[in-house]
């Protein structure tokens, strides 16, 4: 998996790409390559998996998935918890992130699992995907990851 962090994120990069990480663990990361990118806003985390390589894509020659997130450039607590539900999924379960920590993995393990979705020809189902991003939160939380001092 090869990971692209701009400098113009201005935290931790070894943080980001242990959240990031864990966000794809349990689902296979080869081929896969995953863009951060950054936005000016506070809260918003927004994330795309391409069954495809998108045209133009500056990817490397064996990436076979692309996942792009956005997010703060400079990401703070303001606004959290943040709580969500999939938009026009009646199915979908609400999910909680207590801290943009959190809510990159939850955004991470969800285009995670598009990817497995992707690779093994399985339903591009929203609801699946964001029951995977649950269940990676309450490894994550069990873990004691959670990091409030930021
Ligand atoms: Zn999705």
């Amino acid at each position: 998996m090869r990971l692209l962090i701009p400098d113009a994120i201005r935290v931790d990069h070894d943080e980001l790409t242990t959240l990031v990480l864990e966000g794809f663990h349990g689902v296979g990361k080869r081929g896969v390559e995953l863009h951060l990118s950054a936005h000016r806003g506070r809260v918003i985390f927004h994330g795309r998996a391409w069954p495809e390589i998108p045209p133009g894509a500056a990817v490397a020659p064996e990436t076979r998935y692309l996942v792009q997130i956005s997010m703060p450039k400079a990401p703070s607590q303001n606004g959290f918890p943040f709580e969500w539900r999939y938009p026009r999924r009646k199915t979908a379960p609400w999910l909680v992130a207590h801290t943009w920590q959190e809510r990159l993995l939850a955004v991470a393990a969800h285009e995670a699992y598009h990817v497995k979705q992707f690779r093994f020809g399985m339903r591009r189902s929203e609801v699946t995907a964001e029951r995977w991003a649950a269940k990676a939160l309450e490894r994550f939380r069990s873990r004691g990851l959670i990091q409030m001092d930021r």
